[in-house]
């Protein structure tokens, strides 16, 4: 048996968030500039690596996997992978295989995630009107993914709807957007702005909405029962009683989940971020390429996983930005 990954706060690591391009279609304002710098594509893990590399994981006691990026769906024959990943599912190894969309190519792939095992996926909209998602996303089109989101539907796939809580921009749609995903049966999981990556112009203390108000602003509206479940991430849920719908917070900056963490990112050349709200990465890409073996490449892992610390340092406490990170939520996949 091979010992499985445990940090230095003894905590077990089983899952794994894999992102596979930085490249997206969108130019999300508060997650990229408009003129992004994308990486040369050699930088890139290739597909049989991404492959090898999750394998490993897999090996070391991994169970869940979520593909992300930039947008996973661009990247060029990413159905490749999915379709391989299925093997560690029906061994039984990996428990659970998803991903991060902005939903832009769910009209296309949703069927064909569903053959290679993907039975649940987040989509990210934060607006249901077209002005403002053409606004937000600064180059998406909402119509396409409205359509991404029906196929993921249609295909059988159970459908997460994350939406960033922006300040005076989706603050009075917050009932339209609860009300759509009750009827659609759809989860749905609010997100703090967080504080990566150089955006441009925009403000970020400006976009912070607190979802502390937002849950006050709820609360006005619909019974909320705080529900007990845990995923080993950031996210606190309730019921909204009056649709029966499960609705998730991911309170970064104002609420201290590290003690439960169980996961790590890889981006997609190959850098392991054991902590979203650290600098500290390590490089598993020379240890992959330096042999066929895979033994290199494990132990790397386990060095990462050695150093993984203990916490986040974000703060917005003093309407300064505290523990700022300067790389882009795309690079290490949100
Ligand atoms: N392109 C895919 C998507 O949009 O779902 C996957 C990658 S995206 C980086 C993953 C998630 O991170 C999305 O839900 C997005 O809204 C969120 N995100 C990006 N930048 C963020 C930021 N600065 N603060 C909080 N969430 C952010
Ligand atoms: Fe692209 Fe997702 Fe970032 Fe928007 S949030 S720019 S869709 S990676």
């Amino acid at each position: 048996m091979t010992a499985p990954l445990i940090d230095p706060f003894q905590r077990a690591i089983t899952y794994l968030r894999l992102s596979v391009t930085d490249r997206c279609d969108f130019r999300c304002v508060y997650c990229m500039s408009e003129n992004m710098t994308f990486l040369p594509k050699k930088e890139l893990l290739s597909l049989e690596e991404l492959d090898r590399l999750c394998s490993s994981f897999i090996r070391l006691g991994v169970e869940k996997l979520r593909i992300t990026g930039g947008e996973p769906l661009v990247r060029r024959g990413i159905m490749t992978f999915f379709d391989g990943m299925k093997r560690h599912l029906d061994s039984g190894d990996l428990k659970e295989l998803t991903l991060t969309t902005n939903g832009s190519q769910l009209e296309r792939f949703a069927d064909d995630l569903y053959a290679a095992g993907v039975r649940r996926v987040n989509i990210s909209l934060d607006t249901l009107d077209e002005a403002k998602f053409a606004e937000i996303t600064r180059w998406g089109r909402l119509a396409q993914v409205l359509r991404g989101v029906d196929a993921a539907l249609k295909a059988g796939l159970k459908v997460k709807i994350n939406v960033v809580a922006l300040k005076d921009f989706n603050e009075d749609e917050l009932f339209f957007i609860a009300a759509w995903c009750a009827e659609l049966g759809m989860d749905l999981t609010f997100i703090e702005v967080m504080p990566m990556g150089d955006i441009g112009n925009e403000n970020r203390i400006g976009q912070y909405w607190s979802l502390k108000d937002l849950r006050t602003k709820l609360d006005e509206e619909f019974t909320l029962t705080d529900l007990p479940d845990r995923t080993g991430g950031p996210a606190r849920y309730m019921r909204l009683e009056e649709t029966g719908q499960r609705v998730g917070l991911i309170t970064p900056l104002t609420h201290n989940f590290c003690e439960s963490c169980n996961r790590v990112r890889v981006t997609c050349t190959g850098e392991i971020y054991t902590c979203l709200g650290q600098e500290g990465k390590s490089d598993l890409r020379a240890p992959l390429r330096s042999s066929e073996a895979d033994a290199p490449l494990e132990e790397a892992i386990r060095a990462a996983i050695g150093l993984k610390p203990k916490g986040h340092d974000f703060d917005y406490s003093r309407q300064e930005l505290g523990g700022q990170m300067t790389r882009h939520m795309s690079h290490t996949g949100g």
